[in-house]
């Protein structure tokens, strides 16, 4: 520990510099005491470095600090730094992921060491309250505060948890030094050069190093909001556990779903008493913001400190402590804040139930957070209540007292971003933490070199399919020229080969480049300088194309929706905003009619109701084509128009909304209605002055007992062809319905899927008054277009949908290899 270099959370006092707590109260703050757990760490010759910027008083969790301080940390595992970094202590685990420090401290309340470590790809170690001396640690909610630390790597926490730990005469609620960490920490600093050493643990067997630890899952952390890359993650540690070793076992904490909830009343009650002190007179320094005159003058007292307040904190903190000291009221308090203390005491059961008894577990694991790092623009339009959603992971074991441990576990194949898994023991067991850590660790790391290309475990399964498939086509291929072979055989045959040979070719082309690239290495090894060097500039070009090749491969394996070859049914419907909004979906149904042309589409108007003015209330169409439900499934969903409209004399400007559902078009094998099921009516056309009126009785209702479901068709003017026609939608519809069924059934996989045809999705806004739109599923570049018109006359809805195949396709890629590397 002598001369490593670390950081510090700024709601930790130091003797240098200044603590702010992050909050523009505490700005320019020197703090004449020094926190034990960096004194601690400095006497063993630890060199500070800084501090870290942080949510306000520890509040929040993506470290979006006061623009005055420092603003918003990004994440440094995302590209473009436009990820959150997690929080409160997102600027130490920031500053751990990009190298700045060995070792950061951070503060633990409900989940402000985990979540950043989970975001960043490091790992964060909470201890149990009482572990480390929280004195100089600025207060947010002193029963559940603690110091933790973030760190790059399981050992490397062991080594600082236990040079901070221990009893503190400055702390009342500390314990007694752990020896059992201590021990470890003395071993990890030992072979300190040797990730892959076992010595700290030379007693069990290497190859089946967690032998007797009994692991608990417990089923409640499989939440909803859970995405499907980290639920795989979470599996595939439980199993590399398994594969140490490890007996997985499946637990409950039923109160562990109350957490969120009793936090949220538990902080904010201790946070508003905790922020009492800060009226701007005994506590908080604001002459850099307000005079002094001014501030005196305010009048009362009361008025003064308001003021000091609402200049000295930020808006989340004012919350806070506005529910806080509601919950506290003399009239709130039996409701809430008594209550979540009960809650509190029974979740502390809860996990100690799991901890004791004949099944007792060893160590709990769970993911540390529901998805990867958040981007930051998304966080922007959420209410508190869903940024508070964050730690719903985190704060069990905040409440229940007990230490908790996020460790990164793997990555997601899409973006990259790291993937966390949270830890869990029995209170004081620190050292269990660590040492099941460290094991785990070692055989993560054996495979975190692969990191930066693909992980192996899927290349391997994309292997085995590759080969599968070349061998599959070479069996067709001697099936084909054998003797005596019957037609039918060869024409399936043929069939199948041509879906595998693209497969075949993409596995070809990743087989080259490897074989490709280990030669290149080996010529680098082994011949002189000048070749060694034409080879090294080679393989980096060999190199950088094998992900794709990889990619390309994946994509091919990907499940293929059927109805994607099919013809469309497509209805356009006008929805809130009176004639604006028919006039609108009269746009709408215009623009997908001129694109059908642009793609040589048929279209064929089956329906169409129109309102007095130029508007339609629905109209409907046939779209034949290849692919044509392929692509126009995206426009499935609200669309809304902001404009000025043709009526307003005030030149304000309107939204009204239109919806658009797109069906596949069923052909005869796919759905078969009983005519006892179906009602037929026939009815005069409607429409008041429009192109078709007529005095026959031509236009055909029917009625779908069983489903409720009624078509109208009155564009032919036979009213044989318009029967007919009345069947085909019908039947789309049916068939639509099933697969809604269907994909219900697989909604969990489908949850972060674009265009899951929900009809009540607002998917896109057309804003004429800017010349703009704008498609709420896509992000950056790809989702706004500037050239309404254009896109109204059918020419750039391309555009839209191929980003939109882009980015399904690449959230399929993620569901299918669940982001574990
Ligand atoms: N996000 C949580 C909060 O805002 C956790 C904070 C923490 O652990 N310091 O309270």
């Amino acid at each position: 520990m002598d001369g490593v270099p670390f950081a510090a959370k700024d709601n930790l006092c130091a003797s240098v510099g200044t603590t702010t707590a992050g909050s523009a109260m505490l700005r320019g703050y020197k703090s004449p005491i020094e926190a034990s757990a960096i004194a601690r760490l400095r006497e063993r010759g630890a060199v500070l470095l800084g501090k870290t910027n942080m949510d306000e008083f520890g509040m929040g969790s993506h470290t979006r600090g006061v623009e005055s301080l420092g603003g918003t940390t990004t994440n440094p595992t995302s590209a473009n730094g436009a990820r959150s970094s997690g929080g409160s202590s997102g600027g130490s685990a920031a500053c751990v992921a990009n190298g700045s420090v060995f070792y950061a401290l951070g503060s633990d309340t409900g989940g402000s060491v985990r979540l950043p470590a989970a975001y960043c790809g490091t790992v964060g170690l909470k201890p149990t309250y009482g572990r480390v001396s929280r004195f100089g640690l600025v207060a947010y909610c002193s029963s559940l505060d603690t110091v933790g630390v973030l760190a790059r790597t399981v050992r490397d926490a062991g080594v600082v948890l236990a040079g901070m730990q221990g009893e503190d005469a400055l702390d009342a609620t500390t314990v007694p030094r752990c020896e059992a960490l201590d021990a470890l920490a003395t071993a990890f600093e030992r072979d300190a050069f040797d990730a892959s050493s076992n010595a700290f643990d030379a007693d069990v067997d290497p190859d089946a190093p967690l032998r007797g630890v009994r692991v608990g899952v417990p089923e409640e952390y499989a939440v909803a909001e859970l995405t499907q890359e980290v639920y795989d993650a979470w599996d595939a540690t439980a199993r590399l556990m398994e594969s140490l070793g490890a007996d997985i076992i499946r637990v409950s904490t039923p109160r562990a779903r109350d957490a969120l909830p009793c936090y949220y009343v538990l902080a904010p009650a201790e946070a508003s008493s905790n922020l009492a002190r800060y009226d701007g007179v005994r506590y908080g320094d604001l002459t850099s913001v307000v005079s002094r005159e001014e501030f005196l003058n305010a009048g009362d007292f009361q008025t003064a400190i308001a003021k000091a307040r609402t200049l000295g904190f930020g808006l989340e903190t004012r919350r806070r402590v506005a529910v806080g000291a509601f919950a506290l009221s003399s009239r709130r308090a039996a409701e809430y804040f008594e209550k979540a203390q009960i809650v509190r005491r029974l979740i502390a059961n809860d996990f100690e139930r799991t901890f004791r008894g004949p099944n007792a577990v060893d160590v709990l694991l769970t993911p540390t957070s529901t998805s990867t790092a958040p981007r930051l623009e998304d966080i922007e339009s959420l209410s508190p209540a869903t940024t508070y959603a964050a730690d719903v992971m985190t704060t069990p074991a905040s409440l229940a007292g007990v230490p908790a441990m996020s460790l990164p576990v793997g990555r997601s194949r899409v973006t990259r971003l790291p993937i966390g898994a949270q830890l869990i023991a029995p209170r004081f067991r620190e050292a269990s933490l660590v040492r099941i850590g460290a094991h785990l660790e070692r055989r993560l790391f054996a495979s975190r070199a692969s990191y930066s290309t693909s992980s192996s475990a899927s290349v391997s399964a994309l292997d085995a399919r590759g080969e599968a498939a070349t061998a599959r086509r070479d069996e067709l291929v001697a099936l084909i020229s054998s003797e005596g072979v019957a037609v039918d055989d060869v024409i399936a045959a043929n069939k199948e080969l041509s879906r595998l040979e693209p497969v075949v070719e993409a596995y070809a082309r990743v087989a080259s480049l490897r074989a490709e690239r280990r030669s290149l290495e080996t010529l680098i090894r082994d011949a002189d300088k000048d070749i060694a060097d034409l080879a090294r500039e080679e393989l980096s070009d060999v190199e950088s194309s094998i992900p794709d090749a990889e990619l390309t491969l994946q994509t091919l394996f990907l499940p293929r929706d059927d109805a994607d070859e099919r013809g469309a049914i497509l209805e356009v419907r006008a929805g809130a905003g009176g004639d604006e909004a028919a006039l609108f979906a009269s746009d709408l149904f215009r623009m997908y009619s001129l694109h059908a042309r642009k793609r040589g589409w048929r279209f064929d108007v089956l329906h169409v109701s129109e309102t007095d003015g130029r508007g339609v209330r629905e109209a409907s169409a046939e779209v034949l084509g290849d692919g044509a439900f392929g692509r126009l499934k995206f426009e499935s969903g609200v669309h809304r128009v902001q404009r000025v409209p043709e009526t307003e004399t005030q030149g304000r400007v309107h939204t009204s909304t239109a919806s658009v559902a797109v069906l596949p078009h069923a052909e005869e094998v796919d759905m078969d209605i009983r005519d006892e099921d179906v009602r037929v009516d026939t009815m005069r056309a409607s429409g008041a002055g429009g192109q078709h009126v007529n005095t026959t009785n031509s236009a055909v209702r029917l009625t779908h007992a069983p489903t409720g479901i009624q078509v109208v068709i009155q564009d032919e003017r036979s009213q044989h062809k318009n029967k007919a026609k009345a069947f085909s939608v019908l039947k789309s519809r049916l068939y639509d319905l099933e697969r809604s069924k269907l994909a219900k059934e697989r909604a969990e996989l489908r949850s972060s899927l674009i265009g899951t045809g929900d009809r009540s999705e607002r998917i896109r806004t057309y804003n004429f008054a800017q010349g703009r739109v704008k498609d709420h599923r896509l992000d950056g570049a790809a989702s706004t277009t500037a050239d309404v018109k254009a896109l109204m006359d059918g020419f750039t809805l391309d555009d839209f949908t191929e980003a939109l195949i882009k980015k399904r396709t690449e959230e399929l890629l993620s569901l299918e290899n669940g982001g574990h590397a």
